[in-house]
């Protein structure tokens, strides 16, 4: 399948695919907790795919509800129609989240979900007669998905520095990072309002009456596993209240279950006004991402002598039929294994596993977890960072174990499905690959 014609006609998505082009790894199948490569080699799936498949693979309930829908209708048109499927999937995505996040948009992936919160924000302060907000708060170091109301309000270099300034108006706040790492081993609540602070210092800095919305992952993933510190996000809801501020949680890589709630706005006790998400939905069958959207800011779209203000967005295969399909299995699958609680019930087992990794490498500088998160940070070598990190991804993969890696941090995010038996796996994998390197 690999051959070098064919690696020529795909453009792979994102970086680092030279380090691909010298060492294919090619996935063929996967079924439960593992892959298997083209070779037929078992691979224990430490990552859930990209933070997605957490109710494992080819679970036959899910796979049976898209087959199922593919034969009876593939897609429904949406102006004055419709199918009755993404009715049934927003009741049921109601009743798991926070209220009053209480309606529902689909989209098709975490970047769409993003763009989409954005503009709400923005449209939404415009109906309400504020159309001068349209400033918009990011973090450094986030990730938000690579649309151009992503990319903007994100604060990863490599994905910005390539395409011009992207949105105007948009600032960026500290980021954990900078004051305590791994903050809720270490970190004091001071930091939390500490570093809170600097969305004060961004809303002094201009007009207040000007900003939309802030945007914050609940905690950072693609940027290496970052916790916020404590009181940290109930602080920025504190400030965005003062000033009338939209706060949006991007929850595409928390959401379902991964920190041990449906929802990372659960577990940290904050209520956003808007929460994007993904990945987890579908258990990452089929492409799916979704928007919830507070009974406050619903309202002002649903004003106006038709019932609704003439706001036009969405996308052909917003609440695609086969998507709603894929995820209301995947709702029962979580809700009948009691998956959406499990990261809770591992966390202990999975921080113990993890922290024992610490004595296999003099390098390791810190490890960060939460629910069923983890992330090992090596020091870089001298003058190639990122190159011991992909030292791990090679060899554990070669062992049968994926991980995941940013730059020098090991990030790990098992299928909820995940036991006990594979966590001693994968850990002890992981110690041995960690011991080489
Ligand atoms: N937001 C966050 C927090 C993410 O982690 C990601 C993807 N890793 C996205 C948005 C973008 O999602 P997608 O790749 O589905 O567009």
């Amino acid at each position: 399948p690999a051959t070098p014609a064919s690696m020529d006609a795909f453009w792979m998505p994102f970086t680092a695919n030279r380090q691909f082009r010298r060492t294919p790894r090619l996935l063929a199948a996967a079924e439960g907790m593992y892959y298997r490569d083209v070779e037929g080699r078992q691979i224990l799936d430490g990552t859930a795919g990209l933070w997605c498949c957490n109710a494992g693979h080819a679970r036959p309930r899910i796979v049976e509800a898209i087959a199922r829908q593919a034969a009876t209708m593939d897609f429904a048109p949406h102006f004055q129609m419709g199918s009755p499927l993404p009715f049934e999937l927003a009741a049921r995505l109601k009743e798991l989240a926070p209220r009053p996040l209480d309606h529902v948009f689909f989209t098709n992936s975490g970047s769409e979900s993003v763009d989409t919160a954005l503009k709400i924000a923005i449209a939404w302060h415009r109906a309400r007669g504020e159309g001068q907000r349209t400033r918009l708060i990011g973090r450094e170091k986030a990730y938000h998905g690579v649309g151009f109301g992503g990319f903007s309000v994100g604060g990863l270099p490599n994905n910005r520095k390539w395409f011009g300034p992207g949105l105007p108006g948009v600032d960026h706040m500290r980021h954990t990072l900078d004051i305590a790492r791994n903050a809720f081993s270490r970190g004091l609540p001071a930091h939390g309002v500490e570093l809170a602070e600097d969305l004060e210092r961004l809303v002094q800095l201009h007009d207040p009456s000007t900003i939309a919305a802030v945007i914050v992952e609940p905690i950072s993933g693609s940027a290496g596993v970052i916790l916020p510190p404590p009181g940290y996000l109930k602080r920025l809801r504190e400030i965005c209240d003062r000033y009338g501020i939209l706060l949006i949680f991007d929850e595409v890589i928390t959401g379902f279950g991964r920190v041990g709630a449906p929802f990372a706005a659960q577990r940290f006790e904050v209520t956003p006004d808007m929460m994007t998400v993904a990945k987890g939905l579908t258990s990452g069958c089929v492409p799916m991402g979704a928007v919830f959207v507070s009974d406050r800011v619903h309202e002002a779209f649903m004003q106006g002598p038709e019932g609704a203000i003439d706001l036009f967005h969405g996308y052909t295969y917003s609440g695609h039929p086969l998507a709603c399909a894929a995820a209301l299995a995947t709702l029962d699958t979580y809700a009948e294994e009691g998956l959406l609680a499990r990261a809770l019930e591992l966390e202990d087992y999975w921080a113990d596993g993890l922290h024992g990794l610490r004595s296999s490498n003099p390098g390791i500088i810190d490890i960060r977890n939460y629910g069923l998160i983890g992330a090992i940070e090596l020091a870089p070598q001298d003058g190639a960072p990122g190159a011991r990190g992909y030292q791990v991804l090679e060899r554990a993969f070669r062992k049968g174990l994926l991980v995941r890696t940013t730059g020098d941090t090991i990030a790990l995010s098992p299928p909820l499905i995940v036991e006990r038996q594979h966590i001693d796996d994968m850990f002890s994998m992981l110690g041995e690959v960690l011991a080489t390197v």
